[in-house]
This record gives structure tokens, C-alpha cells and sequence, in this order.
């Protein structure tokens, strides 16, 4: 089964942390979202890579920007080309300033059915420092809609670790965040990006980020309320309440196969990796050329595999199986990585368990945060 991603480049304003391929209104027009509607139309007919669709995912940008119509004509043009099967989670990304009137409903009815909603804070002075363009009471006012509407899942977005960002706001954002029924929170650390209005102070020094002991400090406290109120930390940013996991996420983790479309997509399918061009405006003449849309492409060599497989499934709560590890690889988990895995094992950094005959390796949750440090010992 295959997962497919639909990029959206449209944003209303730069958020001042953003280093995604997005482009600020001062950029577009409608005319310009009805083209590159067309050219994403048009990139899905031409694929020649065809298996059933059980997710697909709406990400950006901002895709609630696109009207329900474009949503409901690329959902469509999936189920024709591939065939949606019965019961695919249908996600979409959705910013609290662009959801107005009755748009939400008709989103739904347009076929969407899990909504994540970027609300990063409901601290107000915090939300205009990075530049994000709603309010407390319009993310408020936009989980109170999602929540009456059935979606299958609504979740919400948080961002922590801005300069001069302290506990009280973190633990006024999660209090504020339980108090309604949602499934999925995404809690991302803020990292400073060259070339972004808040990422460039950072790294000039003008502006300093709270110590590495603040941001674990934090992380374990939203851990445990979070556990104390239902939620599973299922993976290093995301936490679910009763198996709302998000779907299309782990096939990523999973090293399932997906299709991207839209500039800047990535795909990954028969271990070939590949990403579409980043600019909407290049994508689209190549497309309306015939020219590729590739930016680049690689086919990993097994060894690469392996440890990219390790560094992604190292990712969640459950780990990595030595059975699926065999089944990709056709070898022994516990003896390609034997001193790596020693070594990481005797420090604590990797647990193991064995579950209905099968032996899972896993980060314990206190070491989330330096995932990325560990998972370097399996990357040749
Ligand atoms: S809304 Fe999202 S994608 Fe757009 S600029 Fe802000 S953070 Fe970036």
C-alpha cells in the first residue's frame, strides 16, 4: 500500500523560524494556485509507479489555503489514478488564520478526514514574536470547530524552545491543549535556521535559545503529562490517544513507500529516494514542458539502507524489530551492529525486549532528545 503526499507552497506570510519551501502571499495569486492545482493533476496522470492508496497527506505551506474544491478535484484524480481503498486516513495541515466560516465542514466533506492544526502557542506575545499571524482565541476558536465536526482525529501542532521561551508558557500551552478532545499532539523543538528572520539572530548571537538541560527539562515534563492524561509517545515529536497515530507519518519511520507531488516533494519507492524541484514556479513550467521535475535522485546501496532503516525505526517508542530488519536486509540485526549495540546497550542508550517472539531494540524515552546522536553509531 502506498502513501501519497501532496505539497502546498502557499503561505499567507513568512513565519519568522520558517526554513520550509513556502512562499509568502507578496508571491501568488489565485491564478497561480489554479495552475499549479493543474500541474499537480497533471504530474499524478503521468506517474508511472501505480499500487492502492491507504494515506495521503496534505502538508505545506499552508494547504488550507486551497479551497475544498481543489482538495476534492486532487483527492479525486488519487482515486482514479491509484484507487483510494476504504478507510485511508486523508490528512491535512490546516492554520487557524485562514479557517473562516464553514471552510472546516466543507474540507471534510470534500474528503478530508484527520485535520492537524499548526497552533505552535496559545501565548499571544509569543505567537506575534515568531511571527505567526493568529491569535490564542482564533486557535481556540478553530479546535473548538474541528472538534464538533467528526473528523476520524484532530490534532494539534506545538513549537517550544524560542529564545526567552520558559516553562510557564509550555505548561499554560499543554493545559490549555488538554482541555479539548483531541487525539494527536506534535511537539517540535525550535531549531535555529540560517537564512530565517529568527534563526539568523540565533546564530549571530543576538538572540540565545534555552540550554540543552531547559529543553530536556521541558520535553520530560510535557512526557509525563501527557502520559498522565491517556496520550503514547509513540514517536520522538508525536504523541496519540487511543491509536490515532498518525498514519501516514509512520510510514515514514516505517520505511514504507510513499509518492510526493508538488515542488518540493520527496518520494521513496523501490529504494529509490527522489525529490521534486523546490520552486512552484520552475516546477510548474517543467511540467507544462515536459521537462523532469526531478531535483535529485538517489538508489540506496544496501549498507545505506540499513542504517537509514535503524536511524528511522530508532524514532519510535516501539523500535526496531531484528525479524523486520531480517525481512528487508535478509541479516542478523544483532550481529551487523554487535559492538555498536554492545556499546549502546551497556550505556543504557538502547533497551531490548522481547515480544510475542520477537526482539525489539529501542531508545528509552529520557533519550529521545539526543535520538539523532545515537542513531549516528549505525550510519556508515
Ligand atoms: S505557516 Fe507554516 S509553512 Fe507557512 S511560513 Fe509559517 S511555519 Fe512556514
Amino acid at each position: 500500500m502506498l502513501g501519497i503526499y501532496i505539497h502546498v507552497p502557499f503561505c499567507i506570510r513568512k513565519c519568522f523560524y520558517c526554513a520550509f519551501d513556502s512562499i509568502p502571499k507578496s508571491k501568488w495569486n489565485e491564478n497561480f494556485i489554479e495552475e499549479y492545482i493543474n500541474c499537480i493533476c497533471n504530474e499524478i496522470e503521468i506517474t508511472s509507479y501505480t499500487k492502492s492508496v491507504d494515506t495521503i497527506f496534505f502538508g505545506g505551506g499552508t494547504p488550507s489555503i486551497l479551497s475544498p474544491k481543489h482538495i476534492d478535484r486532487i483527492i479525486s484524480k488519487i482515486d482514479k489514478k491509484f484507487g483510494i481503498l476504504p478507510k485511508a486516513e486523508i490528512s491535512m495541515e490546516c492554520n487557524p488564520c485562514t479557517v473562516k466560516g464553514n471552510l472546516l465542514s466543507d474540507f471534510k466533506n470534500a474528503g478530508i478526514n484527520r485535520i492537524s492544526i499548526g497552533g505552535q502557542s496559545f501565548d499571544d506575545l509569543l505567537l506575534k514574536k515568531i511571527g505567526r499571524l493568529h491569535s490564542s482565541l482564533e486557535l481556540s476558536k478553530t479546535l473548538e470547530t474541528a472538534c464538533s465536526l467528526n473528523f476520524d482525529s484532530v490534532g494539534v501542532d506545538l513549537i517550544f524552545g524560542f529564545p526567552k521561551y520558559t516553562k510557564d508558557i509550555l505548561v499554560s500551552d499543554i493545559d490549555q491543549v488538554l482541555k479539548y478532545p483531541i487525539e494527536h499532539i506534535s511537539l517540535y523543538m525550535f531549531m535555529p535556521e540560517e537564512g530565517t528572520i529568527l534563526g539568523d539572530k540565533c546564530i549571530k548571537g543576538d538572540l540565545e535559545i534555552p540550554n540543552d538541560d531547559l529543553l530536556v527539562e521541558q520535553m520530560e515534563y510535557v512526557h509525563g503529562q501527557l502520559v498522565k492524561n491517556g496520550f503514547f509517545h509513540y514517536e520522538i515529536s508525536n504523541f496519540a490517544k487511543n491509536n490515532k497515530f498518525c498514519r501516514h507519518n509512520l510510514k515514514y519511520w516505517n520505511f514504507e513507500e510513499y509518492l510526493g507531488f508538488g515542488s518540493s516533494a520527496c518520494s521513496f519507492v523501490k529504494r529509490e529516494r527522489f525529490k521534486n524541484i523546490s520552486d512552484p514556479f520552475q516546477y510548474c513550467k517543467n511540467i507544462k514542458s515536459n521537462i523532469s521535475i526531478k531535483e535529485y535522485s538517489e538508489t540506496l546501496p544496501l549498507k545505506n539502507s540499513e542504517g537509514e532503516f535503524v536511524m528511522l525505526k530508532l524514532r519510535l517508542a516501539r523500535g526496531l524489530s531484528s525479524l523486520e530488519f531480517y525481512k528487508n536486509f535478509g541479516e542478523d540485526f544483532e550481529k551487523v551492529y554487535f559492538k555498536e549495540l554492545q556499546f549502546l546497550i551497556k550505556n543504557g542508550f538502547i533497551e531490548k525486549k522481547s515480544q510475542d517472539k520477537e526482539d525489539f531494540f529501542y531508545i528509552p524515552y529520557n533519550f529521545f532528545s539526543i535520538q539523532s546522536e545515537i542513531a549516528k553509531y549505525f550510519i556508515i
